[in-house]
């Protein structure tokens, strides 16, 4: 693996970071405080392109590999948190469609979600019985002449109140004939579609800026041409998904965490206890070294497994190597940088608490750390 970036990854690289750092990190802190959707911003991620990274040009897309994306993913997260999650779904679901859809529904749908025309993409999968294990989902699609008829509950859906297109996972095939993860498939969904409810905001600890609701599937009726993918296959792409998305939740942490460390250093210089800048002590010195040799560390097992991604080759172990690995230590890094931070680290003038709390999640969407343990403990045992 070469770890020069090419010209595309350095370009999308300083894109983002100068749109993250001029545009969206003077506005985060009041996205966090009045939960605001930050419906502008996306429409300038998308107008750079940053909406649909690693989805082909002819689609509207940027075209610039899963380790542009994984680069441009870190310098939204650095600045906003509620922001990226909102960019790494939608990045994820037109991944989806460019990968799995036919012509009619890449047409259709990619260039409306790379350009911003559609606020954002909703990935359809997790339901009130059924997180770690989406096989076990209860939702149904049943065929009525020329149509699918939706029925059942997703929930945590991120951006569903506005997600001009989401992916939906219901079961279709017979639960005794086809059981467990065999019966399910894929299907596109637009927002505002009769029969779809969409429930209130969840109140959540972090990325408060960001949209988490629940979905109602009553009697929803789509055309049989919302299939996505081939029946009874839909599982195998919402796997494939994750696997991509991990590497974007990687990202997501590694971002948080360097806002973070970068915010730990400056203050250590400018805070001074006993006379000296508290940097001088060693416990706040090997404190910074640990974060600076976790971040590097996450970093690259974030590059290795999105390097693999844009190879073509297999790279699921790798990207839950990454986000278990980056997710916990950015943890860490947010919580030690609250401790730098001391009791300004406790109150909102100062990031630090932000942080800490956008960064909880990470450990939990696109898998827990416990699911992602099962992926590579799965591989090392094979
Ligand atoms: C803010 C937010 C946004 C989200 N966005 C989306 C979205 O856009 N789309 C979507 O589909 N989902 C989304 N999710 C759902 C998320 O992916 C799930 O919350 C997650 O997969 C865990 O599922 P659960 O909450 O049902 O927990 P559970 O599966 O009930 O897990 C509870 C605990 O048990 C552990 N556990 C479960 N099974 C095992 C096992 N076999 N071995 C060891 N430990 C186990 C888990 O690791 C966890 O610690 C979102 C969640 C949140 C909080």
């Amino acid at each position: 693996m070469d770890l020069t970036l090419d010209e595309t990854q350095t370009l999308v690289q300083r894109t983002a970071r100068d749109y993250a750092t001029r545009v969206i990190m003077p506005e985060a802190a009041a996205i966090d405080r009045e939960e605001r959707f930050p419906k502008a911003i996306l429409k300038g991620l998308a107008e750079l392109g940053l909406m649909a990274v690693n989805v082909p040009s002819e689609l509207g897309g940027a075209g610039a590999g899963p380790v542009s994306y994984a680069l441009a993913m870190q310098e939204v997260a650095k600045a906003c948190a509620s922001t990226a999650v909102t960019m790494a779904v939608t990045n994820m679901v037109g991944e989806v469609i460019a990968a799995f859809g036919t012509d009619e529904q890449k047409q259709k749908y990619n260039p409306k979600l790379a350009s911003g025309e559609y606020a954002a993409g909703a990935f359809a999968l997790s339901e009130p019985g059924a997180g770690s294990d989406p096989g076990g989902m209860s939702t149904t699609a049943t065929r009525d002449g020329d149509a699918w008829v939706l029925d059942g509950q997703k929930q945590w859906i991120t951006s569903g109140a506005y997600a001009g297109v989401m992916v939906v996972w219901a079961r279709t095939g017979d639960r005794d004939k086809l059981p467990g993860t065999r019966g399910i498939s894929c299907f596109l969904v637009e927002g505002g579609t009769p029969g779809l409810v969409v429930g209130k905001a969840e109140d959540k600890m972090g990325i408060r800026g960001s949209n988490t609701v629940s979905l109602t599937f009553d009697g929803c009726r789509v055309p049989a041409s919302a299939l996505l993918g081939e029946l009874n296959s839909g599982f195998r792409i919402a796997m494939m998904a994750l696997d991509g998305g991990r590497i974007g939740i990687s990202s997501q942490a590694i971002g948080i965490a360097r806002a973070a460390l970068e915010e730990s250093v400056q203050y250590s210089r400018d805070r001074k206890q006993f006379d000296r800048p508290i940097s001088d002590f060693q416990a706040t010195q090997w404190k910074l070294a640990d974060m600076v040799t976790e971040l590097d560390a996450a970093h690259l097992l974030a590059m290795r497994a999105a390097w693999l991604k844009g190879q073509g080759r297999v790279f699921s172990r790798e990207a839950s190597m990454a986000k278990v690995f980056a997710t916990e230590c950015a943890n860490r890094i947010c919580n030690k940088a609250v401790q730098i931070h001391g009791g300004y680290g406790y109150i909102r003038e100062f990031a630090a608490e932000r942080h800490l709390r956008d960064v909880r999640v990470t450990m939990i969407y696109e898998g827990t750390s416990e699911v992602q343990r099962i992926v590579i403990a799965r591989s090392a045992l094979s």
